[in-house]
């Protein structure tokens, strides 16, 4: 029996996340099958809460298996019976649902799917890339028979649908802990010396300390019911983080299995095809140099096969902007970034320089051929001419030298407290022995 959950937060508290925790112990006569999962969908999405996440559980009786169907060997034989009552699951989840969940409060419309089957996993990649929506969502839950039910605008039944559509090709895990209830709303004790020792005591974590930007990243700075989340590839290393993260003590945690890190939501495509909410990886050359803007957000062109979109790093990417100012026109990059309503600019998470240009800078107008004065400038891109005795020269006459490029060829990423949670940090794609590469 899986149930799917979405929208049960406001951006004043709760998380979906931790409703898990209050259906696990809601079920407490089922077990789980496998486990819960944390699915990201769409991040471009313009009425997420915050990091538009979603819940799939999957329970069944498993170890509570009670029919004894026959004996072998001395050992009873066990079944596990018809499957759990879909009426009474699918009534006792919406009253967890409806008595956590921030109903009050605007923008807040959940959602819950209960059901033994899970939809095609086209709807699941729909609904990590792209806009779906309620009717495109209960036609199919409708075809397969699977139990739904929302509240307010009911938009919650699209991410909890397709978040149970997931079949996990690249996986990672979060271990989230929760606090006690009495510090809800208060800010969080996470000790910067001991998210270090954690990240220094794992090797397969990632996102958990930002060296570049010398923060944590590991706490949310919302009012949820959130301590801390770490994410890693092996999911028995995060509880490292129960014996080192000691400032303050967590009431619950449970372990997610996650599409974050995965790079999920991002589709090859060109120029040409962009549009509002996706999210893209293009392969393109720089058409015009890089400017700062008010607020320091840096903007520049990119083009490919005659089509041309505004790339950006905005402030909030940090020390990232650095490397991004140093592209010049002609350079030949990827860029993989995501697509808000308006404007149609990509916002730059991860470059990839291909090829370099070289830098040239003028040093000396030329000297004259007939006379061996310095020429003067007739004006700009018209050459030069010679005061002395009116012989004229071309632009490319001038002395130039070429200037070393303050960036190499290969990849670059957003730092990590800018990072989607759906976004591939570079440390995943190579992994050894002994850790990340
Ligand atoms: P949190 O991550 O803190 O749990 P959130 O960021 O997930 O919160 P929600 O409150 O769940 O935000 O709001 C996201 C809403 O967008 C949900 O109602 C969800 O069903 C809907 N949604 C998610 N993906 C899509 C999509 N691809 N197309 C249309 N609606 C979507």
């Amino acid at each position: 029996m899986y149930i799917a959950i979405d929208d049960t937060d406001s951006k004043s508290g709760m998380c979906t996340t931790f409703l898990a925790t209050e259906l696990i112990k809601e079920f407490s006569e089922l077990s789980l099958l496998d486990f819960p999962r944390l699915v990201r969908l769409n991040p471009n999405v313009p009425w997420k809460t915050r990091g538009n996440g979603a819940v799939v559980l999957e329970l069944g009786y498993g170890k509570n298996k009670k029919n004894v169907i026959g004996e072998i060997d001395g050992e009873t034989a066990l079944w596990d019976g018809e499957s759990a009552l879909d009426e009474d699951i699918f009534q006792r989840t919406i009253d967890v649902v409806s008595s956590w969940a921030e109903t009050d409060r605007e923008g807040t419309d959940p959602g819950v799917v209960v059901g033994n089957i899970r939809p095609d996993i086209g709807l699941y990649h729909k609904g990590v890339t792209d806009i779906v929506t309620l009717e495109e969502v209960t036609n199919i839950l409708d075809d397969l028979d699977l139990r739904y039910w929302g509240m307010g605008n009911r938009r919650g039944i699209i991410g909890a649908a397709a978040a149970l559509a997931w079949v996990p090709l690249d996986c990672t895990y979060e271990l989230i802990s929760y606090r006690k209830r009495e510090n809800w709303g208060t800010s969080r004790r996470i000790n910067r010396d001991e998210v270090i020792a954690l990240d220094k005591a794992t090797k397969y974590t990632f996102d958990t300390f930002d060296y570049r930007e010398n923060k944590q990243a590991i706490a949310p700075s919302s009012p949820c019911p959130v301590l801390y989340g770490v994410r890693g590839d092996e999911h028995e290393e995060l509880k490292k983080s129960l014996g080192i993260i000691k400032s303050e003590e967590p009431e619950r945690y449970l372990i997610f299995l996650t599409n974050q890190g995965t790079d999920d939501h991002i589709r090859d495509t060109n120029i040409c095809d962009i549009r509002s909410y996706l999210s893209v990886h293009i392969r393109c050359s720089v058409a015009s140099s890089p400017i700062t803007i008010e607020g320091g957000h840096v903007l520049f062109e990119v083009t490919e096969d005659g089509s041309t979109i505004t790339a950006a790093a905005y402030e909030p990417t940090k020390s990232f902007r650095g490397i991004v100012r140093q592209l010049i026109i002609g350079d030949e990059i990827e860029l993989w970034g995501g697509i808000r309503e308006e404007p149609l600019t990509v916002n730059v998470e991860r470059l990839k320089v291909n090829n370099l240009v070289k830098k040239i800078t003028k040093i000396a107008n030329p000297e004259c051929d007939s006379c061996g004065k310095r020429m003067s400038s007739v004006g700009k891109d018209a050459g030069y001419r010679c005061k002395r005795c009116s012989t004229k020269g071309d632009e490319d006459d001038a002395l130039t030298e070429v200037v070393e490029r303050k960036i190499l060829e290969g990849w670059y990423e957003v730092p990590v407290v800018a990072r989607r949670h759906l976004t591939k940090p570079l440390k995943r794609m190579c992994r050894g022995k002994e850790g990340y590469c």
